[in-house]
């Protein structure tokens, strides 16, 4: 028998979201309601469908491997050198092409836990050691929810190649703030590696909250991962990119690059989108609108929900959480649950988030959080 390598065989096999029309089929509603997986509920913009069709007649030929024009589009954007840009499949993908770069087996990744659940299995993958720090409560007494960057400074040695700072954090939506990530950034040692994941920075409406890109400079070991998935509207073509203060980072991710791995639809659609600003700009508005709204009505519910920077609002309902997510999902809304931890609840469109709270209404009457048991 061929056995894979013992750390992909000991893999948690990733499971997405469920697919809101299979739920809907069985349990016999019309529609179901998927606040899962945070992407925007708005349609692509006009200028990306557009975008799309106009490249489908080319599609019989490779991509531009290098992704000049998206490059340059980026470059331009955020005020840095084509050469400090680097491209890639998601910024998933981006992430594995970090750990391929800087991790030598028995190196080491340090990040925050609870964070992105990507983290964990990317150090497996590459036989590198995850070093993992807690979070810890953002208000006095609270739940876990924000990063220890102190903590993470103290965790990071001489085998750290790699830190991700998730900022907003996945999946409890709180972010830190400038002084803190200053000090964070000045403490960690030249020869390791900080990614900032600003994978929701779109949704930051906290000025105190700052930008990854105005951060990096001047900081040759500090990297920033953006996405075009979440605000951006284009989840299902897969676009994500790095901005490095040091040229010497981008190229080390696109050394690692799968060759062609960014689509022709992708590249055109990455483009027309980011010439859709201001349009993007209105419905990232629109979110943290939303935002608001929903975490008012969840904190009038007795759930002590923290503020969220991103799309997405965290409750915090530790042993309840998988329970209380199967209850919802028979109610026909997906969510997603992390056992014994909380559920990240996805900000949808008003219409889906009242589904939502008319679901949990149903799900905490019948069995109010705090109840025995809890
Ligand atoms: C969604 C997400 C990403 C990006 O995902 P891609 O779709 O691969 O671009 C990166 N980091 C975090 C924290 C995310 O939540």
């Amino acid at each position: 028998m061929v056995s894979a390598r013992p750390a992909v065989a000991a893999m948690p096999v990733y499971r997405p979201g469920r697919n809101p029309a299979d739920l809907a089929r069985e349990i016999g509603v019309d529609r179901a309601v998927k606040l899962a997986s945070n992407e925007v509920a708005f349609p692509p913009l006009p200028a990306v469908v557009q975008a799309i069709a106009a490249t489908a007649g080319e599609t019989n030929r490779y991509p531009d491997n290098g992704a000049v024009v998206l490059t340059r589009a980026l470059a331009e954007r955020y005020g840095v050198e084509p050469a400090q840009v680097a491209t890639g499949c998601g910024a998933v993908t981006v992430c594995q092409q970090l750990a391929q770069a800087y991790n030598d087996p028995g190196s080491s990744i340090a990040f925050a836990w609870r964070s992105f659940e990507m983290y964990p299995l990317l150090a497996q993958v590459a036989g590198a050691r995850a070093q993992q720090v807690p979070l810890v409560p953002g208000t006095p007494g609270g739940a876990a929810d924000t990063h220890d960057l102190d903590g993470l400074a103290a965790a990071i040695d001489d085998t750290t190649r790699v830190v991700f700072v998730c900022n907003p954090n996945n999946p409890t939506g709180t972010a830190v703030r400038r002084p803190e990530l200053e000090r964070f950034l000045d403490a960690v040692p030249a020869q390791t590696l900080v990614v900032l994941d600003e994978a929701y920075r779109e949704f930051v409406t906290d000025p105190d909250v700052p930008d990854g890109v105005e951060l990096m400079r001047g900081r040759p070991n500090v990297a920033v991962l953006r996405t075009f998935s979440k605000a951006w509207g284009l989840a299902g073509l897969r676009v994500g990119y790095l901005l490095a203060e040091d040229p010497a980072v981008a190229d080390a991710v696109r050394r690692t690059q799968v060759p062609f791995s960014v689509s022709s639809l992708a590249q055109a659609a990455a483009v027309a989108a980011l010439a859709s600003e201001p349009e993007v700009r209105e419905r990232c508005a629109a979110v943290a609108t939303e935002r608001a709204r929903l975490t008012g009505a969840l904190r009038e519910r007795g759930l002590p929900v923290a503020d969220s920077q991103a799309n997405f609002v965290w409750l915090p309902l530790g042993e309840r959480a998988a329970e209380i997510a199967a209850a919802l999902e028979a109610r026909a809304v997906i969510t997603r649950p992390f056992a014994g931890e909380g559920v990240r609840v996805t900000v949808g469109i008003p219409e889906e988030d009242d589904v939502f709270l008319a679901a949990l209404d149903d799900v905490l009457t019948s069995a109010p959080v705090g109840a025995a048991g809890a």
